[in-house]
Protein backbone atom coordinates (compact mmCIF):
# COMPACT_ATOMS: atom_id res chain seq x y z
CA UNK A 1 0.00 0.00 0.00
CA UNK A 2 0.70 3.33 -0.96
CA UNK A 3 0.31 5.64 1.84
CA UNK A 4 -0.69 8.64 -0.56
CA UNK A 5 -3.31 6.66 -1.95
CA UNK A 6 -4.34 4.91 1.48
CA UNK A 7 -7.04 6.57 4.07
CA UNK A 8 -5.38 7.04 6.93
CA UNK A 9 -6.73 9.77 8.94
CA UNK A 10 -4.20 9.98 11.59
CA UNK A 11 -4.72 12.50 14.38
CA UNK A 12 -2.59 15.01 15.74
CA UNK A 13 -3.88 15.73 18.85
CA UNK A 14 -5.07 13.33 22.05
CA UNK A 15 -9.02 13.11 21.42
CA UNK A 16 -10.40 14.46 24.39
CA UNK A 17 -12.60 11.98 24.60
CA UNK A 18 -10.27 9.09 25.21
CA UNK A 19 -9.94 7.62 28.54
CA UNK A 20 -7.31 4.93 28.18
CA UNK A 21 -4.20 4.37 26.50
CA UNK A 22 -5.88 2.01 23.27
CA UNK A 23 -8.85 4.11 22.66
CA UNK A 24 -6.48 7.03 22.48
CA UNK A 25 -4.09 5.18 19.83
CA UNK A 26 -7.13 3.55 18.29
CA UNK A 27 -8.25 7.06 17.48
CA UNK A 28 -5.38 8.93 16.42
CA UNK A 29 -4.23 6.32 14.25
CA UNK A 30 -7.39 6.64 11.97
CA UNK A 31 -8.67 3.20 13.13
CA UNK A 32 -12.27 3.97 14.45
CA UNK A 33 -14.95 6.33 14.08
CA UNK A 34 -17.43 5.98 16.65
CA UNK A 35 -20.92 6.89 15.13
CA UNK A 36 -22.53 6.51 18.19
CA UNK A 37 -22.18 5.97 22.04
CA UNK A 38 -20.05 2.06 21.43
CA UNK A 39 -21.21 1.93 18.11
CA UNK A 40 -18.04 2.44 15.52
CA UNK A 41 -17.18 2.34 12.14
CA UNK A 42 -13.99 0.40 11.57
CA UNK A 43 -11.72 2.46 8.99
CA UNK A 44 -9.20 0.47 6.79
CA UNK A 45 -6.85 0.50 9.21
CA UNK A 46 -8.43 -0.69 12.53
CA UNK A 47 -10.54 -3.28 9.94
CA UNK A 48 -7.21 -4.71 8.25
CA UNK A 49 -6.17 -5.62 12.08
CA UNK A 50 -9.63 -6.87 12.75
CA UNK A 51 -9.85 -9.16 9.75
CA UNK A 52 -5.85 -10.31 11.44
CA UNK A 53 -7.74 -11.31 14.42
CA UNK A 54 -10.72 -13.05 12.91
CA UNK A 55 -8.05 -14.83 10.23
CA UNK A 56 -6.45 -16.41 13.64
CA UNK A 57 -9.67 -17.04 14.97
CA UNK A 58 -10.69 -19.19 12.15
CA UNK A 59 -7.27 -21.01 11.39
CA UNK A 60 -7.29 -22.14 15.29
CA UNK A 61 -11.26 -23.37 15.57
CA UNK A 62 -10.60 -24.94 12.40
CA UNK A 63 -7.62 -27.00 13.43
CA UNK A 64 -9.57 -27.72 16.70
CA UNK A 65 -11.98 -29.30 14.54
CA UNK A 66 -15.26 -26.98 14.62
CA UNK A 67 -17.35 -25.82 12.13
CA UNK A 68 -17.94 -22.12 10.84
CA UNK A 69 -20.78 -21.21 9.97
CA UNK A 70 -23.07 -17.63 10.58
CA UNK A 71 -26.22 -17.15 12.06
CA UNK A 72 -28.54 -13.57 11.58
CA UNK A 73 -27.88 -10.19 13.97
CA UNK A 74 -31.62 -10.29 14.11
CA UNK A 75 -33.55 -12.83 15.54
CA UNK A 76 -36.66 -13.70 16.42
CA UNK A 77 -38.16 -13.27 20.60
CA UNK A 78 -40.01 -16.42 20.26
CA UNK A 79 -37.12 -18.49 20.70
CA UNK A 80 -35.73 -16.31 23.60
CA UNK A 81 -39.00 -16.86 25.18
CA UNK A 82 -38.90 -20.86 24.75
CA UNK A 83 -35.59 -20.42 27.04
CA UNK A 84 -37.23 -18.18 29.21
CA UNK A 85 -34.43 -15.63 28.59
CA UNK A 86 -36.22 -12.96 26.97
CA UNK A 87 -37.79 -11.64 29.88
CA UNK A 88 -35.07 -12.56 31.95
CA UNK A 89 -31.82 -10.72 29.97
CA UNK A 90 -32.94 -7.85 30.75
CA UNK A 91 -32.23 -4.33 29.50
CA UNK A 92 -29.17 -4.89 27.71
CA UNK A 93 -31.40 -6.50 25.46
CA UNK A 94 -32.18 -4.17 22.44
CA UNK A 95 -35.66 -5.37 21.69
CA UNK A 96 -37.14 -4.15 17.61
CA UNK A 97 -40.68 -4.74 16.52
CA UNK A 98 -40.89 -5.13 12.84
CA UNK A 99 -43.80 -3.98 10.74
CA UNK A 100 -45.82 -6.61 11.48
CA UNK A 101 -45.46 -5.70 15.45
CA UNK A 102 -43.71 -8.97 16.07
CA UNK A 103 -40.98 -9.09 18.77
CA UNK A 104 -37.54 -9.26 17.40
CA UNK A 105 -33.98 -9.00 18.66
CA UNK A 106 -30.27 -8.10 18.09
CA UNK A 107 -28.60 -10.99 19.50
CA UNK A 108 -26.42 -10.69 22.22
CA UNK A 109 -25.25 -13.99 21.98
CA UNK A 110 -26.97 -17.45 20.37
CA UNK A 111 -27.21 -20.44 22.62
CA UNK A 112 -30.78 -20.35 21.40
CA UNK A 113 -30.78 -20.01 17.57
CA UNK A 114 -28.31 -22.96 17.54
CA UNK A 115 -30.38 -24.91 19.42
CA UNK A 116 -33.11 -23.98 17.13
CA UNK A 117 -30.73 -25.43 14.19
CA UNK A 118 -29.16 -28.54 16.10
CA UNK A 119 -33.08 -29.68 17.48
CA UNK A 120 -34.40 -29.50 13.19
CA UNK A 121 -31.69 -31.31 12.33
CA UNK A 122 -30.10 -34.06 14.66
CA UNK A 123 -31.39 -36.53 16.46
CA UNK A 124 -29.15 -39.06 16.54
CA UNK A 125 -26.29 -39.53 18.98
CA UNK A 126 -23.65 -40.94 15.92
CA UNK A 127 -24.09 -37.08 14.63
CA UNK A 128 -22.47 -35.98 17.64
CA UNK A 129 -19.94 -34.47 19.01
CA UNK A 130 -20.62 -31.11 16.83
CA UNK A 131 -19.26 -27.90 17.57
CA UNK A 132 -20.15 -24.65 15.26
CA UNK A 133 -19.19 -21.30 15.93
CA UNK A 134 -19.72 -18.02 13.87
CA UNK A 135 -18.01 -14.51 14.03
CA UNK A 136 -20.65 -11.94 13.92
CA UNK A 137 -21.70 -8.62 15.43
CA UNK A 138 -23.82 -8.81 19.04
CA UNK A 139 -25.22 -6.16 20.57
CA UNK A 140 -25.62 -5.16 24.03
CA UNK A 141 -27.05 -2.02 25.50
CA UNK A 142 -24.37 -1.61 28.20
CA UNK A 143 -25.10 1.04 30.65
CA UNK A 144 -21.84 2.34 30.16
CA UNK A 145 -19.99 1.83 26.91
CA UNK A 146 -16.63 2.87 27.23
CA UNK A 147 -13.04 2.68 26.68
CA UNK A 148 -13.72 2.65 22.67
CA UNK A 149 -14.21 -1.06 21.30
CA UNK A 150 -13.14 -2.65 24.40
CA UNK A 151 -17.07 -2.17 25.94
CA UNK A 152 -18.93 -0.97 22.89
CA UNK A 153 -22.95 -1.81 22.59
CA UNK A 154 -22.06 -3.38 19.01
CA UNK A 155 -18.99 -6.01 19.10
CA UNK A 156 -17.66 -8.60 16.91
CA UNK A 157 -17.81 -12.04 19.27
CA UNK A 158 -16.48 -15.11 17.87
CA UNK A 159 -19.43 -17.73 19.64
CA UNK A 160 -19.00 -21.60 19.36
CA UNK A 161 -21.47 -24.22 20.40
CA UNK A 162 -20.71 -27.52 21.87
CA UNK A 163 -23.02 -30.40 21.17
CA UNK A 164 -22.45 -34.01 22.75
CA UNK A 165 -24.60 -37.00 23.96
CA UNK A 166 -22.67 -37.45 27.80
CA UNK A 167 -21.29 -34.82 30.56
CA UNK A 168 -18.03 -36.03 29.66
CA UNK A 169 -17.91 -35.60 26.06
CA UNK A 170 -19.13 -32.06 26.83
CA UNK A 171 -16.14 -31.83 29.77
CA UNK A 172 -13.72 -32.58 26.49
CA UNK A 173 -15.33 -30.26 24.46
CA UNK A 174 -14.58 -27.65 27.46
CA UNK A 175 -10.63 -28.64 27.69
CA UNK A 176 -10.66 -28.24 23.79
CA UNK A 177 -12.06 -24.45 23.85
CA UNK A 178 -9.27 -23.82 26.62
CA UNK A 179 -6.50 -25.66 24.29
CA UNK A 180 -7.66 -23.51 21.56
CA UNK A 181 -8.08 -20.50 22.92
CA UNK A 182 -4.43 -20.76 24.90
CA UNK A 183 -2.93 -20.91 21.10
CA UNK A 184 -5.37 -18.17 19.88
CA UNK A 185 -4.41 -15.53 22.32
CA UNK A 186 -0.57 -16.38 22.20
CA UNK A 187 -0.74 -16.03 18.53
CA UNK A 188 -2.12 -12.68 19.00
CA UNK A 189 1.13 -12.07 20.93
CA UNK A 190 -0.98 -12.03 24.20
CA UNK A 191 -1.14 -13.50 27.39
CA UNK A 192 -4.56 -14.63 28.56
CA UNK A 193 -5.07 -16.29 31.72
CA UNK A 194 -7.71 -18.82 31.92
CA UNK A 195 -9.20 -17.64 35.40
CA UNK A 196 -11.92 -19.18 37.26
CA UNK A 197 -15.32 -17.19 37.40
CA UNK A 198 -19.05 -17.20 37.38
CA UNK A 199 -21.48 -17.49 34.40
CA UNK A 200 -23.81 -14.88 34.25
CA UNK A 201 -26.86 -14.86 32.31
CA UNK A 202 -25.64 -18.06 30.32
CA UNK A 203 -25.84 -20.09 33.50
CA UNK A 204 -24.07 -23.20 34.17
CA UNK A 205 -21.51 -24.31 36.99
CA UNK A 206 -18.21 -24.66 34.97
CA UNK A 207 -16.68 -21.67 33.31
CA UNK A 208 -13.36 -19.95 32.82
CA UNK A 209 -12.62 -16.39 31.70
CA UNK A 210 -9.30 -15.59 29.93
CA UNK A 211 -8.05 -12.58 31.33
CA UNK A 212 -5.17 -10.02 29.88
CA UNK A 213 -3.59 -8.13 33.18
CA UNK A 214 -3.73 -4.73 32.70
CA UNK A 215 -4.04 -1.56 34.73
CA UNK A 216 -7.35 -0.81 32.88
CA UNK A 217 -8.85 -3.72 32.98
CA UNK A 218 -12.76 -3.84 34.27
CA UNK A 219 -12.18 -7.08 36.70
CA UNK A 220 -10.38 -7.35 39.62
CA UNK A 221 -7.95 -10.72 39.62
CA UNK A 222 -6.31 -12.61 42.34
CA UNK A 223 -3.86 -15.39 41.24
CA UNK A 224 -0.74 -17.20 41.71
CA UNK A 225 2.20 -15.40 40.21
CA UNK A 226 3.40 -18.98 38.85
CA UNK A 227 0.56 -18.95 36.25
CA UNK A 228 2.05 -15.95 34.50
CA UNK A 229 5.18 -18.31 33.63
CA UNK A 230 2.93 -20.71 31.64
CA UNK A 231 3.18 -20.76 28.09
CA UNK A 232 1.60 -22.99 25.46
CA UNK A 233 4.23 -22.47 22.99
CA UNK A 234 4.33 -24.60 19.65
CA UNK A 235 3.21 -28.06 21.13
CA UNK A 236 1.77 -30.51 18.75
CA UNK A 237 -1.75 -31.24 19.68
CA UNK A 238 -4.29 -33.95 19.04
CA UNK A 239 -7.34 -32.02 19.67
CA UNK A 240 -9.37 -35.70 20.08
CA UNK A 241 -6.92 -36.45 22.74
CA UNK A 242 -9.58 -36.86 25.44
CA UNK A 243 -6.25 -36.94 28.03
CA UNK A 244 -4.23 -34.60 26.35
CA UNK A 245 -6.72 -31.95 26.04
CA UNK A 246 -7.38 -32.43 30.11
CA UNK A 247 -3.52 -32.31 30.96
CA UNK A 248 -3.68 -29.18 29.51
CA UNK A 249 -6.11 -27.94 31.37
CA UNK A 250 -5.42 -29.38 34.21
CA UNK A 251 -1.40 -27.63 33.94
CA UNK A 252 -2.99 -24.66 33.02
CA UNK A 253 -6.03 -24.09 35.66
CA UNK A 254 -4.87 -26.07 38.81
CA UNK A 255 -3.00 -22.83 40.63
CA UNK A 256 -5.15 -19.90 42.25
CA UNK A 257 -6.18 -17.88 39.35
CA UNK A 258 -9.89 -15.96 39.95
CA UNK A 259 -11.43 -12.81 39.14
CA UNK A 260 -13.29 -10.82 41.98
CA UNK A 261 -16.62 -13.24 41.70
CA UNK A 262 -15.16 -16.25 42.46
CA UNK A 263 -12.52 -15.00 44.90
CA UNK A 264 -12.14 -16.89 47.96
CA UNK A 265 -9.59 -15.14 50.66
CA UNK A 266 -9.00 -18.60 52.54
CA UNK A 267 -8.18 -20.65 49.15
CA UNK A 268 -6.11 -17.44 48.01
CA UNK A 269 -4.37 -17.63 51.96
CA UNK A 270 -2.73 -21.10 50.62
CA UNK A 271 -0.84 -19.36 47.69
CA UNK A 272 2.76 -18.87 49.17
CA UNK A 273 2.97 -15.37 49.96
CA UNK A 274 5.20 -13.92 47.70
CA UNK A 275 3.46 -15.40 45.02
CA UNK A 276 0.02 -13.83 46.14
CA UNK A 277 -1.24 -10.89 43.22
CA UNK A 278 -3.94 -8.89 42.67
CA UNK A 279 -4.51 -7.39 39.82
CA UNK A 280 -6.78 -6.01 36.91
CA UNK A 281 -7.44 -7.92 33.88
CA UNK A 282 -9.37 -7.36 30.91
CA UNK A 283 -12.18 -10.05 29.78
CA UNK A 284 -11.10 -11.50 26.45
CA UNK A 285 -13.06 -14.77 26.29
CA UNK A 286 -14.79 -17.01 28.45
CA UNK A 287 -16.10 -20.40 28.05
CA UNK A 288 -19.27 -22.02 29.34
CA UNK A 289 -20.36 -25.74 30.64
CA UNK A 290 -23.85 -25.69 30.89
CA UNK A 291 -24.98 -29.55 30.58
CA UNK A 292 -28.64 -29.75 29.48
CA UNK A 293 -29.65 -26.20 30.45
CA UNK A 294 -30.89 -24.66 26.92
CA UNK A 295 -31.46 -28.71 25.48
CA UNK A 296 -34.34 -29.28 27.78
CA UNK A 297 -35.70 -26.02 27.63
CA UNK A 298 -36.09 -26.55 23.94
CA UNK A 299 -36.50 -29.84 23.24
CA UNK A 300 -32.97 -30.51 21.73
CA UNK A 301 -32.74 -34.36 22.07
CA UNK A 302 -30.88 -37.10 20.48
CA UNK A 303 -31.52 -40.73 20.49
CA UNK A 304 -28.88 -42.49 22.26
CA UNK A 305 -27.48 -45.98 21.84
CA UNK A 306 -29.95 -47.27 23.80
CA UNK A 307 -32.52 -46.05 22.07
CA UNK A 308 -34.03 -43.86 24.68
CA UNK A 309 -33.91 -40.45 23.83
CA UNK A 310 -31.96 -38.17 25.89
CA UNK A 311 -31.06 -33.91 25.89
CA UNK A 312 -27.56 -32.70 24.28
CA UNK A 313 -24.79 -31.59 26.90
CA UNK A 314 -24.05 -28.12 25.86
CA UNK A 315 -21.27 -25.46 26.19
CA UNK A 316 -20.82 -21.97 25.21
CA UNK A 317 -17.06 -20.41 24.56
CA UNK A 318 -16.97 -16.79 23.18
CA UNK A 319 -13.72 -14.60 22.31
CA UNK A 320 -14.22 -10.33 22.15
CA UNK A 321 -13.02 -10.26 18.54
CA UNK A 322 -12.83 -6.32 18.82
CA UNK A 323 -12.71 -6.06 22.27
CA UNK A 324 -8.65 -7.85 21.60
CA UNK A 325 -7.80 -4.93 19.08
CA UNK A 326 -8.16 -2.84 22.69
CA UNK A 327 -6.35 -5.45 24.65
CA UNK A 328 -3.36 -6.24 22.36
CA UNK A 329 -2.76 -2.13 22.59
CA UNK A 330 -2.87 -2.02 26.39
CA UNK A 331 -0.66 -4.71 26.63
CA UNK A 332 1.94 -3.29 23.64
CA UNK A 333 2.91 0.28 23.13
CA UNK A 334 5.00 3.28 23.96
CA UNK A 335 4.45 7.11 24.46
CA UNK A 336 4.59 6.88 20.50
CA UNK A 337 1.96 4.65 19.75
CA UNK A 338 1.13 1.07 19.08
CA UNK A 339 3.37 -1.40 18.85
CA UNK A 340 2.02 -4.52 16.51
CA UNK A 341 2.45 -8.05 17.85
CA UNK A 342 3.91 -10.01 14.57
CA UNK A 343 0.68 -11.81 14.14
CA UNK A 344 -1.57 -9.43 13.70
CA UNK A 345 0.18 -6.24 12.42
CA UNK A 346 -1.93 -4.44 9.73
CA UNK A 347 1.32 -4.24 7.46
CA UNK A 348 4.63 -6.22 8.44
CA UNK A 349 6.73 -3.39 7.24
CA UNK A 350 7.04 0.78 6.42
CA UNK A 351 9.35 2.01 4.08
CA UNK A 352 9.89 5.99 4.22
CA UNK A 353 11.40 8.02 1.71
CA UNK A 354 13.46 10.81 3.06
CA UNK A 355 13.57 12.35 0.09
CA UNK A 356 9.97 11.90 -2.20
CA UNK A 357 10.94 12.54 -5.64
CA UNK A 358 14.93 12.13 -5.69
CA UNK A 359 15.11 9.60 -8.61
CA UNK A 360 17.56 7.33 -6.52
CA UNK A 361 15.63 7.18 -3.10
CA UNK A 362 12.33 6.54 -5.25
CA UNK A 363 13.74 3.64 -7.19
CA UNK A 364 15.23 2.00 -3.95
CA UNK A 365 11.93 2.47 -2.51
CA UNK A 366 10.01 0.80 -5.46
CA UNK A 367 12.70 -1.73 -5.46
CA UNK A 368 11.99 -2.79 -1.89
CA UNK A 369 8.00 -2.44 -2.18
CA UNK A 370 8.57 -5.04 -4.86
CA UNK A 371 10.68 -7.77 -3.54
CA UNK A 372 8.46 -7.28 -0.06
CA UNK A 373 5.35 -8.22 -1.81
CA UNK A 374 6.98 -10.73 -4.08
CA UNK A 375 7.89 -12.24 -1.05
CA UNK A 376 4.05 -12.37 0.03
CA UNK A 377 4.33 -9.61 2.81
CA UNK A 378 2.60 -6.31 3.01
CA UNK A 379 4.68 -3.27 2.70
CA UNK A 380 3.06 0.16 4.07
CA UNK A 381 5.05 2.68 1.57
CA UNK A 382 5.57 6.04 2.96
CA UNK A 383 5.63 8.09 -0.56
CA UNK A 384 4.01 11.45 0.67
CA UNK A 385 5.84 14.58 0.31
CA UNK A 386 6.19 15.33 3.90
CA UNK A 387 9.18 16.20 6.43
CA UNK A 388 10.80 13.12 7.90
CA UNK A 389 9.98 13.84 10.95
CA UNK A 390 6.47 13.56 10.12
CA UNK A 391 6.88 10.25 8.53
CA UNK A 392 8.68 8.82 11.25
CA UNK A 393 6.14 10.15 13.61
CA UNK A 394 3.62 8.30 11.69
CA UNK A 395 4.98 4.95 11.62
CA UNK A 396 5.44 4.73 14.88
CA UNK A 397 2.10 5.60 15.70
CA UNK A 398 0.77 3.15 13.43
CA UNK A 399 2.94 0.37 15.10
CA UNK A 400 4.50 -1.48 12.41
CA UNK A 401 7.17 -4.09 13.26
CA UNK A 402 9.87 -3.09 10.92
CA UNK A 403 10.34 0.07 9.19
CA UNK A 404 12.86 0.78 6.37
CA UNK A 405 14.34 4.46 6.06
CA UNK A 406 16.00 4.78 2.53
CA UNK A 407 17.60 8.50 1.79
CA UNK A 408 19.87 9.46 -0.94
CA UNK A 409 22.92 9.75 1.89
CA UNK A 410 22.68 6.26 2.83
CA UNK A 411 22.19 4.86 -1.00
CA UNK A 412 25.55 5.99 -1.22
CA UNK A 413 27.06 3.29 0.91
CA UNK A 414 24.38 1.10 -0.78
CA UNK A 415 22.61 0.95 2.88
CA UNK A 416 19.08 1.80 4.09
CA UNK A 417 18.42 1.95 7.67
CA UNK A 418 16.17 -1.35 9.27
CA UNK A 419 14.36 -0.15 12.69
CA UNK A 420 12.61 -2.62 14.97
CA UNK A 421 9.89 -0.64 16.58
CA UNK A 422 9.46 -3.11 18.95
CA UNK A 423 13.38 -2.41 20.62
CA UNK A 424 14.02 1.22 18.47
CA UNK A 425 17.17 -0.55 17.49
CA UNK A 426 18.12 0.64 14.09
CA UNK A 427 20.92 -0.86 11.93
CA UNK A 428 22.20 -0.22 8.31
CA UNK A 429 22.27 -2.50 5.51
CA UNK A 430 21.88 -3.52 2.21
CA UNK A 431 18.39 -2.75 1.23
CA UNK A 432 18.20 -6.99 0.45
CA UNK A 433 19.64 -8.02 3.52
CA UNK A 434 16.53 -5.72 4.78
CA UNK A 435 14.30 -7.51 3.09
CA UNK A 436 15.84 -10.80 4.31
CA UNK A 437 15.72 -9.83 7.88
CA UNK A 438 11.67 -8.86 7.76
CA UNK A 439 10.64 -12.25 5.80
P1 LIG B 1 -18.08 -8.30 30.34
O1 LIG B 1 -17.91 -8.98 31.67
O2 LIG B 1 -16.86 -7.55 29.90
O3 LIG B 1 -19.33 -7.49 30.26
P2 LIG B 1 -19.35 -10.63 29.38
O4 LIG B 1 -18.89 -11.60 30.42
O5 LIG B 1 -20.68 -10.01 29.55
O6 LIG B 1 -18.23 -9.46 29.25
P3 LIG B 1 -19.51 -12.81 27.46
O7 LIG B 1 -20.95 -13.04 27.41
O8 LIG B 1 -18.65 -13.73 28.23
O9 LIG B 1 -19.22 -11.28 27.92
O10 LIG B 1 -19.02 -12.66 25.94
C1 LIG B 1 -17.82 -13.21 25.39
C2 LIG B 1 -16.75 -12.16 25.15
O11 LIG B 1 -17.24 -11.05 24.39
C3 LIG B 1 -16.23 -11.54 26.43
O12 LIG B 1 -15.27 -12.36 27.05
C4 LIG B 1 -15.64 -10.23 25.93
O13 LIG B 1 -14.31 -10.42 25.50
C5 LIG B 1 -16.52 -9.88 24.75
N1 LIG B 1 -17.47 -8.80 25.13
C6 LIG B 1 -18.52 -8.88 25.96
N2 LIG B 1 -19.16 -7.70 26.05
C7 LIG B 1 -18.49 -6.84 25.25
C8 LIG B 1 -18.66 -5.47 24.92
N3 LIG B 1 -19.66 -4.76 25.42
N4 LIG B 1 -17.78 -4.91 24.05
C9 LIG B 1 -16.77 -5.64 23.52
N5 LIG B 1 -16.56 -6.93 23.80
C10 LIG B 1 -17.40 -7.53 24.65
MG1 LIG C 1 -21.30 -8.10 30.04
MG1 LIG D 1 -17.80 -10.97 32.22
MG1 LIG E 1 -17.98 -13.33 30.13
Amino acid sequence: MRLSRYFLPVLKENPSEAQIVSHRLMLRAGMIKQSSAGIYSWLPLGFKVLRKIENIVHEEQARAGHHAMLMPTIQSADLWRESGRYDAYGEEMLRIKDRGGRDMLFTPTAEELITDIFRAHVSSYKDLPLTMYQIQWKFRDEIRPRFGVMRGREFLMKDGYNFDLTKEDALHAYNRHLVSYLRTYERMGLRAIPMRADSGPIGGDDTHEFLVLADTGESEVFYDSAVTDLTFGDREIDYDSVEQCAAIMEEFTSKYARTDETHDEALFGEVPEERRRTARGIEVGQIFYFGTKYSEAMGATVQGPDGKNVPVHMGSHGIGVSRLLGAIIEASHDDNGIIWPEGVTPFHAGIVNLKQGDAEADAACEALYASLTALGLEPLYDDRNERAGGKFATMDLIGLPWRITVGPRGLKNGVVELTSRRTGESEEMPPEQAVERIR
